[in-house]
């Protein structure tokens, strides 16, 4: 089959033929529709590996497709199937899973990461895995739910439990801070989003943000936070990663706040301990997309609480994904999508 492979940081991802994935008694094979793109995934391309990463290795965990092949013993599922595959395979019997942790799986492995992942025609994963995609939704659709959307689930309603009225600043438009804003929009919050472009602003705006500050033209310092937000945050949500979105952050929060870290990075970020410690700062870190919150996400769209237009802006077949990619790197997209099988063959 064709993938893209990863062989090495700092360099683009190879197109290439691979071995066909084997299916065991109780595995499921899928035929990828789409896959999306992740922060995650440029991030080992450009800034260097997980620390157990064993390349080569296909990226890509936001995946959505048919069932194809089904194993012996599997009775869940059968050939046509459209499905979610999450992007982070969890065990379902350590203590975490079964407390509803399932984040915290002591025998994690992530899609693309421990294990192939969707930047491929095919993907093989264990049969309790994938999740069924309901025919009103697209594949793409079903890319945005198992990854970013759960994510943004995560944060507002398992980490910081936001509550109706609170103040909060996103740092970040992208997918994941428009899917945070969504989710934060269902609890009441009054939501400012910051960000360098103004195309992404305004689809912030589209989606329900209260206020919205551009970088690039505002120096975002606490008197321009208290001016736009009418105060400061009690909660500042940082997506990005950069040094200089985590000073704007721990500046701009009110004593007491909640400082959300999601922005997944190796650069090394500067913390104001005075500030922290002084004004008593909870952080707190944000990382996981429980799988069991997918059957919500869906509820959450059928009800017309969250919406994913105007989410994915890029779409690229799988030959040009290095192009895909720097679409992100470049800022140009919320979400670019990948096709395995081209754009017009689905
Ligand atoms: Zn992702
Ligand atoms: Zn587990």
């Amino acid at each position: 089959m064709r993938a893209a492979v990863f062989h090495h940081s700092y360099e683009p991802l190879s197109i290439e033929d691979v071995p066909m994935p084997a299916v065991g008694a109780h595995d499921v094979k899928v035929k990828i529709q789409t896959c999306s793109i992740c922060h995650t995934d440029m991030q080992f391309i450009d800034q260097g590996m997980a620390p157990n990463m064993k390349p080569p290795i296909i990226l890509g965990h936001e995946i959505a497709g048919i069932v194809e092949e089904t194993g012996s013993e599997v009775k869940k599922f059968m050939a046509g199937d459209r499905v979610i595959l999450p992007a982070t395979i969890t065990c379902n019997h350590c203590l975490a899973c079964k407390s509803w942790n399932e984040t915290h799986c002591e025998n994690i492995r992530r899609i693309g990461v421990d294990c192939n992942g969707g930047f491929a025609e095919y993907i093989v994963v264990p049969d309790f895995h994938p999740y069924r995609l309901p025919y009103e939704y697209s594949f793409e659709a079903g890319s945005l739910i198992s990854n970013v959307l759960v994510g943004a689930y995560h944060v507002v309603f398992d980490r910081i439990n936001i509550r109706a009225g609170e103040n909060v600043v996103i740092f970040g438009s992208g997918g994941f801070g428009l899917s945070i804003l969504q989710m934060a929009k269902l609890r009441d919050a009054k939501v400012t989003m910051v960000d360098i472009f103004d195309w992404k602003l305004e689809k912030a705006l589209k989606l329900g943000a209260n206020h919205v500050l551009n970088s690039n033209k505002v120096d975002i310092c606490e008197e321009a936070i208290i001016d736009t937000v009418g105060g400061k945050p009690d909660i500042v949500i940082e997506t990005i990663g950069a040094p200089r979105t985590l000073l704007q952050s721990m500046n701009a929060l009110k004593k007491g706040g909640r400082l959300v870290l999601c922005g997944l990075t190796d650069n090394a970020l500067p913390f104001l301990m005075g500030r922290i410690i002084g004004n008593e700062i909870s952080l707190i870190g944000a990382a996981g997309a429980p799988r069991r919150k997918i059957p919500e996400i869906i509820h959450l769209l059928e009800d017309k609480k969250i919406s994913l237009n105007n989410m994915v802006t890029k779409r690229y077949d799988l030959e040009h994904i290095n192009e895909g990619i720097n679409t992100l790197r470049m800022g140009q997209t919320i979400r670019t999508v990948i096709y395995p099988f081209g754009i017009n063959n689905i």
